[in-house]
């Protein structure tokens, strides 16, 4: 018996086999004694396939056989299995976004991929902003009110900069994230704070890996990582500009589980 842990800085994730049949699991990386209970009670003797940047750490706690797996590989190699399990069918070549705690971006090309770049924003900024900004601090209940907020009056648009003149590009477009100060009044809503939040980030890591996307000459982009677990906000955000920019972006079901899928087959 297997199981692949990907250890994240925020999320452990866990795939395993039962009956021919993937199992999923989720614990948050602060609460690892719930993994370690998980592992003694019902998987004592099974072999761990350990990946993601808390894997030393995991494998200090447990007594079970293991093996340590690179992170970037065991994503790679998982995001085939999950596009498969997805019955997501893609072009040869496509940009890879994991959108974890923070991000990072790969090539895939056919068999080939390579890790380009990263940034430092990601989920975890959502996290940490929104409790600097809102005091919130559940996932679920940020992105509840977020979904419920308006981003007018604190985004500046480019219309609010052109008053109704034509401008060069569509006055829908974010001129400055939250930008329109002349128009705040210190007693913004919660919900429309964090919805200009999740506004700011997608739109962040948009253009941050739309450069990518081009270097690779593909308009294919695939996003994982939990930031975008049960999160249609982020999605529709990031869709707006499927049009505008010609890209087609991918959001595969279970895709947080890439690196845990990698880590069991590899
Ligand atoms: P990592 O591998 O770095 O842990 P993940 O792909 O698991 O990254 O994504 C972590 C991000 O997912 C968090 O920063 C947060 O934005 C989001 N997230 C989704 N569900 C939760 C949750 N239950 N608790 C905390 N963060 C969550």
């Amino acid at each position: 018996e297997c199981i692949g842990i990907d250890a994240g800085g925020t999320l452990i994730k866990v795939v395993y086999k039962e009956r021919d049949e993937y199992l999923y699991q989720t614990f948050l990386s602060n609460e690892v004694e719930k993994l370690v209970k998980w592992i003694n009670e019902w998987h004592p003797n099974a072999k761990l396939k350990i990946t993601g940047g808390k894997q030393e750490n995991i494998s200090k706690l447990l007594h079970n056989p293991h093996e340590l797996i690179d992170e970037f590989e065991a994503t790679t190699i998982g995001i085939k299995e999950v596009l498969k399990r997805a019955e997501l069918y893609l072009p040869e070549k496509y940009l890879l976004v994991n959108v974890g705690t923070g991000t990072s971006i790969h090539s895939m090309i056919g068999e080939n991929s390579e890790r380009l770049g990263g940034s430092g924003i990601g989920g975890g900024t959502l996290m940490g902003l929104s409790y600097l900004l809102t005091r919130q601090k559940q996932f679920e209940e940020i992105m509840l009110l977020a979904e419920k907020g308006k981003r007018t009056g604190i985004d500046l648009k480019v219309r609010d900069i052109y008053e109704g003149d034509r401008s060069p590009i569509s006055g829908d477009l974010t001129a400055s994230n939250f930008g329109f100060l002349e128009r705040m009044t210190g007693e913004e809503l919660q919900e429309d704070i964090l919805a200009c939040l999740v506004g700011m980030i997608s739109e962040a890591v948009l253009m941050m890996v739309m450069p990518f996307a081009k270097a690779i000459e593909s308009s294919t982009i695939v996003f994982i990582g939990s930031t975008f677990h049960n999160n249609a906000l982020f999605k529709k955000q990031l869709q707006r500009f499927e049009d505008l920019f010609e890209l087609k972006l991918h959001f595969p079901f279970n895709g947080q589980y890439s690196g845990a899928h990698g880590a069991l087959l590899y």
